[in-house]
């Protein structure tokens, strides 16, 4: 039984077709794990009156097998997971008030290839599994011992091209009975994944958060710097846009990176504010790090806050995002960089 890729429900489906016990152990099982932090479940009152299903159980139960390898803190903490394989991803905790947001990777490197991401340049190496992209929530929590507010999928990977896996994944960390991230404060953000998207409105959960790394509203600019684009154009991108069930919130978070005298223009705000007119959607603007690891340029501070108010004369609701972890290349478009350098490698224990 993999219990970090299970629901509380599933594990007492599974409890009782082997053991005929239900879900009284596997909510035990559950707390111990997820709300404790605590593999030693056997030692909660339930199990203790019933030892040989505690041994039978603990027998059964796989642990993932995930370490945390390198870890690195600026004004966010970055840090290191190498899998069972020896594969190896990013994850970064970024603190704000008195809210954390974890950003979680999905797979190790992309498909997408997006030119201005360090992931994109590593290529594809395999898909996460719904217990490896838990594990990355549950080890902030009880390892690094940094409560969770929010999970947003930004780190290495497009989520719903691993959207099995990844929707397991949500399954799991939202369980009011473990983890409990209610959907309300989980992101999937996609680079565009059309198909995704149309997948993700058929099982209708309006209260997920949706945001779109759009960077561009021209197709011959979007294929050039989002491959994605020659797949998924954007009118195909806005059908399912305009489709998507909006929860409570009623919005969709558009992220646009701003490259230096890419898609920084007057032009560009304008075609942006025409392609989100209909939409109900939020824009951040960020600006890229241009930190020599990608052929962009930051914008200068100026040109940034002239965009936004671009944006905004069009009625488009816009908010700059000041991008965080750059020194420790944990900042957007950055994660993989430091696994390519071979940092976290290392065959030894766990880091301090
Ligand atoms: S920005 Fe996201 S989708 Fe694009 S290459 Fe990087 S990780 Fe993949």
């Amino acid at each position: 039984m993999i219990v970090f890729a299970m629901t509380c429900d599933e594990l007492a489906r599974e409890m009782n077709r082997r053991w005929g016990k239900g879900l009284h152990h596997a909510a035990a099982l559950y707390r111990e794990v997820f709300k404790k932090g605590n593999r030693s479940f056997f030692k909660a009152p339930e199990f203790v009156s019933s030892p040989s299903l505690a041994r039978q159980v603990e027998k059964t139960v796989c642990w993932p097998s995930c370490r945390i390898t390198a870890r690195k803190k600026d004004n966010v903490l970055k840090w290191v997971s190498t899998l069972a394989d020896g594969h190896c991803v990013e994850s970064v905790l970024i603190p704000a008030r008195s809210r954390n947001t974890l950003c979680v990777s999905s797979q190790v490197g992309c498909k997408m290839g997006c030119r201005f991401c360090v992931t994109g340049s590593m290529g594809f190496v395999r898909h996460l599994s719904a217990e490896e992209i838990v594990w990355q929530v549950h080890a902030a929590r009880f390892q690094l011992k940094k409560p969770v507010h929010n999970v947003v999928f930004m780190g290495m990977g497009e989520p719903l091209d691993n959207f099995h896996e990844v929707m397991r994944a949500v399954d799991v960390m939202s369980d009011q009975r473990g983890l409990d991230i209610s959907h309300r404060h989980i992101t999937l953000s996609t680079a565009g994944h059309a198909d995704g998207i149309q997948r993700l409105a058929a099982l209708n959960r309006p209260n997920l958060r949706l945001a779109v790394s759009l960077n561009a509203a021209s197709n011959e600019l979007r294929n050039q710097i989002m491959p994605i684009n020659r797949r998924y154009s954007l009118e195909r991108l806005r059908e399912e846009l305009r489709a998507y069930p909006l929860g409570r919130d009623g919005v969709i978070f558009v992220e646009y990176v701003l490259l230096a005298g890419v898609n920084d223009s007057p032009e560009h705000a304008h075609e942006l504010a025409e392609y989100l007119c209909g939409l109900s959607a939020r824009v951040n603007v960020i600006a890229c790090n241009g930190n020599g690891s990608s052929a962009f340029e930051a914008p200068q501070p100026d040109r940034v806050q002239k965009f936004c108010e671009w944006l905004a004369a069009r009625r488009v609701f816009v908010r700059l995002r000041r991008s965080r972890g750059e020194k420790i290349m944990a900042g957007c478009g950055q994660l993989g960089a430091s696994i390519m350098k071979g940092e976290g490698r290392e065959k030894g224990g766990e880091a301090s």
